[in-house]
């Protein structure tokens, strides 16, 4: 990174001996540690509350006074120090998982670059739209805490992710909004000439520019690429400006500008990485534009292709169509007929690399791309392998579906992001200090039965009602703004209880998530919920794509029975869900629910969340439940059957999901004593599904797998000393 300035900043006006929480603003490090989030909160927590948690506009905006006021206090300044003790260590460790068990590999064999669309990392960048988005921003992380020499290449989408805004009759409305970069926790980098370090990529005849911006996630650096530039035109300035585009053309730009451009990132900035990471097969380009460098030193095609090979890994992330970009033939032609006589190839072979044949005719399918120019590669569940095989079976037809060379790592979540404070505390109490290294470990897990029933109760009513206030607080703010009809603080929430059971139910409004189907009979349903002595609410939440009308339906669905007055205000829709919305809800409510078509949900995550946090999850035995659930540890909806019939498929499910909560789950809860106390027999559950699901489902054991599995074949592949120059 020789002449590359990487200019934090220096807006801050803080009093020296609390000058370091500029430095903490700037790495997402806080993120996962509670107690440097405190830093921030303790300082004005209203402020720091109606400022999304954003470090950097807190800052800048909070009163000169309280920085004095915390300074002085010797309280504050003994936590400060001990946070950035903690910061300090983080930031130098020698001795972090990766370097202990692979002490030989050396620095030029062990580069990880990891592409992806989106990273969600924190509510303040919002550049994210789901589950996609959340897991690689959770990679990060781990890759952090587990000292992987890794970097991360995306984009940053000027408009974010659009905020959600649900009329009177239920219908989703997007507001658009411009992200202010200067109030992010995003640094631009400069070249020696004071200018935006820049890269560029051809698109058809013309050149287009990007400048990189980083954010800093612990050790590991992302680098964002960002086309509102002057040198581009002003269609071309728009690249960059939003998430999952439709429009084809402005797709294949954003791709070739991931995966061609962000190999020139990595280049531009001196990095020699030795496996490639595609998350998804939007940077599937990548693999093109590698190739090219190999053929441009000389190797024949075939030379370049399986070096390329080797080194590459690609994560399927889902079996629905929607998930899986393909482009038409005559647009891949537009754009890189000026592209495949660098690779040493004609038109004819060029497309194969990536040709799929569908009923409607010839596609140029990035998926296929991915798995052709990848030796490693993985779906994201055990039946999501399945599914994959007989799905890329048509790619290796003298394979059988289970000879099918793709392998899986079962998604996990990052466990500091999404643990509650008060439940890390309790861990901690018992399970000692250094539990949070250990956390993928199963055995340490069986220590959860020294936490008495009543503490972690305690921790559960606690964190349920934090949640019905913060509902409750922003049902009150859209009042207050005189911007809704009556009926829908009430729909916001504000006539939830925290004595009754509640139930969590929150993703994107994909039409196979199926958020309709508790909602299949109506009648059967507020019979549950009105039961006076064993009441039951449940919170909803998500958004679904702009462009997807039947998801908005969906939602219009949801919300008209939210609304209706026989649900007695025991339904809710909290409004634009985000990572602050999902943090409440998987750490608030007793069941989260989940009621995909299988096999369609290839993983899932939000269950993950909730089950560390002692929710019990209610789901489809579909994505990551299927080889989760164990009959202790929550519950399942269906038996394993697929029907053809998706009517007959709702209707069953719908069944089984009722005679489960009447017969099973709400008597279960309240078993204790008439009203919200404490159940012996539920809590049972709950430890067990803390016990067996979080080391599981956590990123230390997922990432570790990648890195095994995955990363390592690559890196000890003896590679053509050209490839490492
Ligand atoms: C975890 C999460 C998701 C993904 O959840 P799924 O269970 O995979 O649908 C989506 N959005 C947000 C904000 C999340 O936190």
């Amino acid at each position: 990174m020789d002449n590359i300035r990487r200019e934090v900043p220096n807006t801050f006006d803080l009093p020296e001996k609390i000058e370091r929480l500029g430095e903490l603003a700037y790495n997402l490090w806080w993120v996962w540690n509670p107690e440097a989030q405190k830093l921030f909160s303790l300082i004005d927590v209203v402020l720091w509350n109606q400022l999304a948690h954003s470090p950097v506009s807190f800052l800048k905006q909070v009163e000169r006074t309280k920085l004095n006021a915390v300074a002085s206090d010797p309280e504050y300044m003994q936590r400060y120090q001990l946070v950035m003790e903690e910061f300090d260590h983080h930031l130098n460790r020698k001795d972090a998982w990766f370097s202990k068990t692979y002490p030989e590999l050396k620095d030029e064999q062990k580069q990880i670059a990891y592409f992806s669309f989106e990273y969600g990392l924190h509510e303040c960048l919002p550049v994210y739209a789901g589950g996609l988005g959340i897991l690689s921003g959770d990679h990060l992380k781990e890759a952090s805490d587990l000292g992987l020499p890794l970097v991360a290449v995306g984009f940053i989408y000027h408009q974010g992710y659009f905020s959600q805004n649900i009329t009177e009759d239920g219908w989703q409305e997007t507001r658009d909004f411009y992200l202010e970069f200067s109030e992010m926790p995003i640094t631009a980098l400069y070249d020696e000439e004071d200018k935006p370090v820049t890269i560029s990529v051809f698109l058809a005849e013309r050149e287009v520019f990007a400048r990189i911006w980083q954010v800093q996630v612990g050790t590991i650096s992302l680098y964002l690429l960002d086309t509102n530039l002057e040198e581009n035109s002003v269609t071309d300035r728009q690249l960059s400006a939003r998430l999952y585009s439709n429009d084809p053309e402005v797709r294949i730009s954003q791709e070739i500008l991931l995966g061609v451009g962000g190999v020139r990132v990595l280049r531009r900035l001196g990095y020699k990485p030795t496996v490639w990471h595609m998350n998804e097969g939007h940077s599937a380009f990548l693999t093109l534009e590698r190739i090219r460098e190999l053929v441009a030193v000389g190797l024949s095609f075939d030379q370049a292709e399986e070096q390329v090979r080797k080194t590459n890994i690609f994560t399927t992330h889902t079996p629905v169509p929607a998930g899986n970009d393909q482009f038409p033939i005559w647009l891949v032609e537009k754009y890189f007929s000026h592209y495949w006589e660098k690779l040493g190839l004609d038109r004819d072979q060029f497309i194969n690399l990536a040709r799929h044949t569908q009923p409607w005719g010839e596609t140029f399918s990035m998926p296929v791309l991915a798995l052709k120019l990848s030796d490693q590669r993985n779906a994201v569940s055990q039946l999501h392998a399945h599914v994959s095989r007989k799905m890329w079976n048509f790619l290796w037809p003298d394979k059988t579906e289970n000879e099918v060379p793709i392998s899986y790592v079962t998604n996990g979540v990052h466990t500091g992001t999404f643990l509650a404070r008060r439940t890390r505390v309790l861990y901690e109490k018992y399970f000692g200090p250094d539990w949070f290294e250990s956390l993928d470990d199963p055995q340490m897990w069986a220590q959860i039965d020294d936490i008495p029933d009543e503490e972690l109760w305690e921790v559960r009513r606690h964190l349920k009602r934090k949640l019905l206030m913060f509902a409750n607080r922003r049902a009150r703010q859209r009042w207050v703004s005189q911007s809704v009809h009556p009926v829908q603080v009430i729909a916001g929430g504000a006539m939830l209880d925290p004595y009754t059971l509640t139930i969590g139910f929150a993703r994107r409004f994909a039409t196979y998530k199926r958020a309709y189907l508790i909602f299949r009979d109506f009648d059967r349903l507020l019979r549950i919920i009105n039961n006076e002595q064993m009441p039951v609410q449940i919170v909803f939440a998500g958004k679904a794509h702009p462009a997807d009308e039947p998801g908005k339906l969906i939602i219009q669905q949801v919300y008209r029975a939210v609304k209706d007055a026989k649900t007695g205000g025991r339904l809710a829709f909290l409004e634009d869900y985000d990572m602050n919305v999902a943090r409440h809800m998987v750490q608030g409510v007793d069941v989260w629910l989940n009621t995909p078509r299988r096999p369609n949900e290839a993983s899932g995550t939000s269950g993950m969340k909730a089950a560390l946090n002692g929710v019990l999850n209610f789901s489809v035995l579909d994505g990551w439940w299927h080889e989760a659930y164990d009959g202790t540890n929550g519950w399942a909806i269906g038996d394993e059957k697929e029907y053809s019939d998706p009517n007959v498929q709702d209707d069953k499910d719908a069944e089984s999901l009722y005679d489960a909560l009447e017969n099973q789950i709400v008597p279960l809860y309240y078993s204790g004593r008439p009203g919200d106390n404490l159940s012996h027999e539920w809590m049972k559950h709950v430890k067990a599904a803390i016990r067996t699901l979080t080391p599981q489902f956590s990123t230390k054991r997922m990432v570790k797998e990648y890195v095994k599995n995955l990363y390592l074949p690559g890196m000890q592949s003896d590679l053509d000393p050209s490839e490492k120059s």
